[in-house]
């Protein structure tokens, strides 16, 4: 089969795989499409995960059941299913707090076993769910809708919790919409986003989002205005100005992913004096479903933030080059 193949650090190519055997418990998915995400640039170079190599990446994906191993009783062939990449050990004492996300041994498709950059993969039966007749395409963003769905759980916006009145995501990229898009479908009536790049704010208006010009003058004077903020740039000073933007007794959510040796400045008296709340967010933790949920009501606005759908061949330079065209939002390996 064909499949991307990251070979060592630094070094990606397409390449020729034997499928493989079906182990016990395991179902071969043809894969129908496979998006790509930052973590797997940082993947490559060893940044995430133990630079195991060699590696398929590919931790966003949806396919069509091929095969089932003997042992395995669900999904059955035929069936239409998205993949949970996380494989935690169960037995570590996050696992067993039921905060799979941040277990101490965490592997991964994609990241710690191979992914979903290939025509083929071998994913254990029961990390798998059906996506009934959802198109491929919008099932692969199951995965990264279910890391913004962790994010605001872990934020405090539990379904039935208060809903922020004014919501800011800093950063126009594809998470950065898909975060506020979710906020949208969740009930928030007023979700502004901002960023540096004007054409990433017209798209972003074009989905019913405000838009706002990152260290604008317009935004400077929203000073302490938003209930809940959320930073998806992974950029140190964007996320120290974040606290500034925070309304009294609202909460700064760290959604980006900063370099692990960036530092910020933070007044905790501020924190304490303004009552502000600080989340961490890390990856998905067992919620696909809520995810596919979201993703059965879109209305076709979550559907655009996928701008390619590619061949392998074509998703290849992806991995290593950075696209300099804005209008680059999600890109897919999709397969017909
Ligand atoms: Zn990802
Ligand atoms: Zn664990």
């Amino acid at each position: 089969m064909k499949a991307i193949q990251f070979t060592a650090k630094g070094e990606a190519r397409l390449a020729d795989l034997a499928i493989g055997d079906l182990p016990a418990g395991h179902a071969l998915i043809r894969v129908k499409a496979s998006g790509l995400c930052h973590t797997d640039i940082d993947v490559l170079h060893a940044r995430y995960g133990d630079g195991a190599f060699p590696l398929v990446p590919g931790h966003e994906y949806a396919g069509v059941v091929e095969a089932i191993a003997a042992d395995v009783t669900g999904p059955g062939i035929g069936a239409r299913v998205a993949v949970d990449p996380n494989l935690p050990c169960g037995a570590c004492p996050s696992c067993r707090k039921g905060l799979t996300n941040l277990c101490r041994d965490l592997k991964a498709y994609g990241v710690s076993h191979n992914g979903g950059f290939a025509e083929y993969s071998l994913v254990r039966a029961d990390q798998l769910h059906g996506i009934g007749a959802m198109p491929f395409p919008l099932a692969a963003l199951a995965e990264p809708l279910a890391c913004v769905v962790n994010g605001l759980e872990s934020a405090g916006l539990h379904s039935g919790s208060p809903r922020p009145r004014e919501a800011l995501v800093i950063g126009a990229g594809p998470i950065g919409l898909l975060l506020a898009l979710c906020l949208k479908a969740e009930g928030v009536r007023n979700v502004t986003v901002a960023d540096i790049n004007e054409s990433r704010l017209a798209f972003a208006a074009d989905l019913g989002l405000c838009g706002i010009v990152s260290g604008s003058v317009e935004l400077a004077a929203n000073r302490r205005s938003y209930d809940f903020v959320a930073d998806a740039t992974g950029i140190a000073s964007v996320v120290e100005g974040m606290i500034d933007l925070v309304a009294d007794g609202g909460t700064a959510l760290f959604f980006g992913v900063c370099a692990p040796d960036a530092r910020i400045s933070v007044a905790p008296f501020e924190i304490f004096r303004r009552q502000l709340k600080l989340a961490g967010s890390h990856s998905l933790n067992r919620n696909i479903p809520d995810a596919l949920a979201i993703l059965e009501k879109d209305d076709g606005r979550i559907a655009r933030l996928v701008s390619h759908r590619l061949t392998l061949d074509e998703v290849l330079p992806f991995f290593t080059k950075k696209p300099t065209d804005p209008a680059t939002m999600k890109v897919q390996f999709v397969a017909d």
